[in-house]
């Protein structure tokens, strides 16, 4: 098997004394949509915030690409193409959509591709172009999530992590949302590794999932099998 894109070998991390993760391992191929599931609390959020340097492990290693990232600071970490999509969004309310846009290009110099890429997002996105000039917070949830995802790839990333992006959405606007994620991933490259509690659809865009439990891996296998494994089934599925 080739190198995978990202690695996380034997990462364990805590907060003060409450230990997140414990021994976690896991691969993201190139190229490939990747789901990382598990109830609430069993660190999800986490493992990705190890990746994007916002938690530091207290063992372990992290690689992209062939190098080792888990010592750098997260803003080289995004400048290395790994741009987090945070749970609860978190654009900037009081900004307008272009201004997110625009901050998420934040550590580019080159304005013309920038503004190339800004108008390369809103043809993802029409419903972002047509609100270009409005406040952020003004915008519906799914709206929303569609900023935040926007603004990740201002940065043009090679690499997405995108924490639950279905959290509060009715199911037409999930739909939508899982819908661009296949299209990042597909027509422009981009490898996802993907936090949902939506077990079902999670597993139906992704080829790998993961699924941790009290901050270790439990469970690990293509996709497609995961769909059919009973205990999964029976724990996330709904039976
Ligand atoms: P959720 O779906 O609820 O976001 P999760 O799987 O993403 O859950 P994490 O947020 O990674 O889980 O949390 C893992 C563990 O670490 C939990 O026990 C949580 O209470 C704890 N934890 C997370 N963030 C902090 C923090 N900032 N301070 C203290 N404990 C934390």
């Amino acid at each position: 098997m080739s190198e995978p894109f990202l690695s996380i070998e034997s990462v364990s991390a805590s907060y003060g004394n409450i230990s997140a993760l414990h021994g976690v391992s896991l691969a993201v191929p190139r190229g490939e949509i990747v789901a990382l599931l598990g109830a609430n609390g069993a660190g999800k959020s986490t493992t990705l915030n190890v990746i994007s340097g916002l938690v530091r492990p207290t063992r372990g290693t992290v690689r992209f690409d062939g190098e080792p990232i888990h010592r750098l600071a997260a803003d080289h970490i995004v400048r290395q193409g790994i741009v987090q999509v945070p749970e609860g969004r978190e654009i900037f309310r009081d900004m307008s959509v272009r201004e997110n846009l625009e901050m998420g290009a934040y550590a580019r110099k080159d304005r013309a591709a920038v503004a190339r890429d800004l108008d390369s997002v809103c043809d993802l996105f029409p419903r972002l172009r047509e609100r270009i000039a409005q406040k952020a917070a003004t915008l519906s949830g799914g709206e929303q999530q569609m900023l935040a995802t926007a603004r990740a790839m201002m940065a043009r990333p090679r690499m997405i992590l995108m924490d639950e992006p279905s959290m509060g959405l009715a199911p037409l606007v999930v739909e939508q949302i899982f819908e661009t994620v296949r299209t990042l991933n597909r027509e422009q490259g981009i490898t996802i590794l993907l936090v949902e509690q939506n077990a079902k659809l999670a597993l139906s865009v992704s080829s790998h999932a993961y699924i941790l439990e009290n901050g270790e891996v439990v469970l690990q296998g293509a996709s497609a099998d995961l769909r059919h494994d009973e205990a999964v089934r029976r724990a996330y599925l709904g039976g």
